[in-house]
This record gives structure tokens, C-alpha cells and sequence, in this order.
């Protein structure tokens, strides 16, 4: 096992500058522990490496540093919390617990950060990293109704919003509302916006800077993503390669995937919102468009594939 290490840490130097081999060799003697948990890293194919040494106690930080997620650990649920929520489609481990198996932990977020500074992981796959508790507490929803645009937020008070939101659901599901103070309030305006190219010159655009949607299909983060995905591996290829083929291709592939975005977003809009100016003609058309929703497995299949996010 030391002679695994100490092969991958010599070849890939980058990842630990300053550290001595001889050193993490020292601390690794004499901690049996610590070796088995690499050993388990090292079996499930994650190719763990030293990141970095924490200067106060002197300890090694070793991570898993496989290009991409070993095939064993994809797809899990985060913990055994998250799996008990989810109803269908569960899948087979939980990352928490897989790392404590391993005597490890997962990355925060930092961490993880630091860990793509030191060369290219995770770019086909996804990882876990650790959730401050905040972050996941399940009482908290953000929950929105349709306001003109003429109204502030001020208008509503929370308890103006919640009893309007219970007023626009069923009877059924108002009562099972649980409420409490909102911690952030704002009106978003219902607007569409494209900016083509995504490039002047030297300057290319990104995410809300070239694309809006309305809130409606929840896309906006979604395709700043892909635009960041694509924009980063054209930027690669051209300063590590000189290839700018990827830079000159990007507007066009971007916006191809950002117009579908916006398809779905306006189709949703149009679809569960109401406006103001429209006709008898148009309701119809909407109470329609629902039915075949409700109605059609096609339907149903071609929104779920636009939802969950195109591939990019
Ligand atoms: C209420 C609301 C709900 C949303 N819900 C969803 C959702 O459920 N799903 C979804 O996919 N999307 C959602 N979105 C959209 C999503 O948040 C945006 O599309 C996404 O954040 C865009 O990312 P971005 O990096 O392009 O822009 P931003 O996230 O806006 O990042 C731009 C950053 O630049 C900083 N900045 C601005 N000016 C300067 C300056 N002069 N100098 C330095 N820094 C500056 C800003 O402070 C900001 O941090 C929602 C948006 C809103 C407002």
C-alpha cells in the first residue's frame, strides 16, 4: 500500500508542493488506522493522494483523487436522512455513511474547491460534499404566488402571503400548511431575455449576464452551469493546447442549449400562469394544454426530460 502511494505522490507533485514523501511516510508508520482507511480509498478505486498538511498539528489531508467518481460510488443518496425522504427511484448507498465505512469524511465545499485548483476531477461525474445543517433544515420551502408588478414587497406581510397562498389552494392541502416568519421576500418579474452572441471580441457572456427566464421552469442556474461547463473546457483547450476552436463555437453552443431553456420556460409560464390581458380563447388553450399534460405519457416524458436538464 506505501508503495502505491508513494509511486502516485511522486507523479503527480502538483498536488502537494512543500511536502516531503519521507515525512507523510513517518506519519503513516506508525498509524495502522490511517493506512486501512487508504487501503479501503485505494480498493473502491479512488486513488487517494496527499492534498495538503494542516501546519498546526502537522497532519496529511488525504483525498480521493480518481479523475472521475469510482463506478462503486456513483449516484448515491448524501445520507441515510436523505434517502428516507426519497419515495421512488432510491438509490443504492449513501455517501455519509460510505466515507465514515472508509474512516473517512466527505470535502466541504472549500475543500472541494481546493481540490479542482489541483488539476481536473469530476468533470463527467458529480460529488457530495458535506452540507452544513442550515442548509438542508426540511421546514424550510420557498413557496410563490403571482402578484401584479405593481405591488412592493411591502405590500405583503407574512401573514398577507400566507393566507393568500392558502386561499389559492385546495382546502385539502391549505390546511396542512405548516407557516412561519419568511426569512427572504422578493417580487420577480416574469421576463424572457437573450443576448446573442455570447461574445464580443474578448468578452464572452455567462448565465444571467447573457440569458433570463422567468422563475417559472427554474432553468436560470441550470443553464449558467452548462454556459460555465462549455466556457471553461473552450478556455482549457485554448491556453493549454492553443486549440480556440472551442472559444470560437461557443456562442452557438451554448445558445442552443439557453433557447431550450427558455422553451420550456415560456411554455411553463404560459402554461400555470395567469395574465391579465388574456382572452376566453386563451384560457381554453391553457386548460387544454394541462389536460394533455395530465393525459399524455409523451407529454409527461417530454417535460421530465426538459426539466431534470438537458445533457450537456
Ligand atoms: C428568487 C429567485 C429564485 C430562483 N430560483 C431558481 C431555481 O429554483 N432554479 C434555478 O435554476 N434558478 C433559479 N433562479 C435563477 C438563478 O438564481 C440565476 O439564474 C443564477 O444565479 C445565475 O447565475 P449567474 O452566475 O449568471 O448570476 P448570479 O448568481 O446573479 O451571480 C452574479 C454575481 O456577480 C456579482 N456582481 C454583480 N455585479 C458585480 C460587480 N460590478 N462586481 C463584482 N461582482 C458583481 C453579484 O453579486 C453576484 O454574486 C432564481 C432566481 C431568483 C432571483
Amino acid at each position: 500500500m506505501l508503495q502505491c502511494l508513494k509511486r502516485r505522490f511522486e507523479k503527480h507533485v502538483q498536488r502537494h508542493k512543500g511536502i516531503a514523501w519521507a515525512d507523510v511516510q513517518a506519519r503513516l508508520d506508525g498509524n495502522p488506522k490511517a493506512l486501512e482507511s487508504l487501503r479501503r480509498m485505494e480498493d473502491s478505486g479512488g486513488e487517494p493522494d496527499v492534498i495538503g498538511q494542516d501546519k498546526a498539528t502537522g497532519r496529511f489531508t488525504f483525498c480521493d483523487c480518481a479523475a472521475e467518481s469510482p463506478s462503486g460510488r456513483r449516484s448515491p443518496c448524501c445520507d441515510q436522512e436523505a434517502l428516507g425522504v426519497r419515495n421512488e427511484h432510491k438509490p443504492q448507498g449513501r455517501a455519509v455513511e460510505m466515507a465514515a465505512a472508509m474512516g473517512m469524511q466527505l470535502l466541504i465545499e472549500e475543500q472541494y474547491r481546493a481540490l479542482q485548483r489541483l488539476g481536473e476531477f469530476d468533470a463527467k461525474t458529480s460529488s457530495w460534499v458535506s452540507t452544513p445543517a442550515q442548509l438542508r433544515l426540511q421546514v424550510l420551502s420557498r413557496c410563490c404566488i403571482q402578484v401584479p408588478l405593481s405591488d412592493s414587497v411591502e405590500d405583503w406581510s407574512d401573514d398577507a402571503f400566507w393566507a393568500e397562498l392558502k386561499r389559492r389552494l385546495p382546502t385539502e392541502v391549505a390546511g396542512t400548511q405548516i407557516t412561519g416568519p419568511s426569512i427572504e421576500k422578493r417580487i420577480a418579474p416574469l421576463r424572457s431575455f437573450v443576448a446573442e452572441p455570447m461574445r464580443w471580441g474578448n468578452l464572452f457572456l455567462a448565465g444571467d449576464a447573457a440569458h433570463i427566464v422567468p422563475p417559472t421552469g427554474a432553468r436560470g442556474l441550470n443553464s449558467a452551469a452548462s454556459d460555465i461547463y462549455y466556457l471553461y473546457h473552450a478556455m482549457l483547450a485554448h491556453y493549454q493546447r492553443g486549440d480556440a476552436s472551442g472559444l470560437d463555437g461557443h456562442s452557438a453552443k451554448a445558445l442552443a442549449r439557453v433557447w431550450k431553456a427558455q422553451r420550456l420556460s415560456w411554455w411553463m409560464t404560459t402554461v400555470l400562469h395567469g395574465f391579465p390581458d388574456s382572452i376566453e380563447y386563451d384560457q381554453r388553450l391553457q386548460q387544454t394544454e394541462l389536460e394533455d399534460l395530465f393525459s399524455s405519457d409523451a407529454a409527461q416524458r417530454s417535460l421530465a426530460e426538459n426539466y431534470v436538464g438537458l445533457p450537456f
